[in-house]
């Protein structure tokens, strides 16, 4: 699952949110429960180009837990926030995710001529 690769699951609370994610500004994230077979239900998945804490924490109240994973770029965390979102079509993800402001890139999903994180350096 591709969904293992992220760090986690925290609690999403605030003392929680600070200390796992601390130093780190762009990153993109599952809201979710963890049940209690040990399974994490995805409910949402998001991303943070700039202020990944602050985007948890307003996400406070909205599910028990979440995991994430950080990125320095962010069109390379763009690329996993489609990966995830296609994956896991989670039900509080009514909308395709957005690019980063400023970015043209396309979905790697939507758009197979988009794959690699290589593809970006060469737009560059
Ligand atoms: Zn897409």
């Amino acid at each position: 699952m591709q969904e293992a690769r992220l760090e986690g699951p925290f609690r999403l609370m605030v003392d929680d949110v600070r200390s796992a994610t601390r130093g780190r500004t762009c990153g993109v994230y599952a809201l979710g429960a963890l049940r209690s077979d040990g399974l994490f239900a995805v409910s949402f998945i998001g991303a943070s180009y700039d202020e990944l804490n602050q985007d948890l924490c307003a996400k406070i109240g909205t599910a028990p837990h979440f995991k994430y994973k950080a990125f320095a770029d962010p069109e390379v965390a763009f690329l996993e926030l489609c990966k995830l979102f296609h994956a896991f079509h989670p039900s509080g993800n009514p909308f395709h995710p957005e690019r980063p402001k400023g970015s043209r890139l396309r979905c790697p999903v939507c758009d197979p001529s988009v794959r690699r994180p290589e593809a970006i350096a060469r737009r560059r």
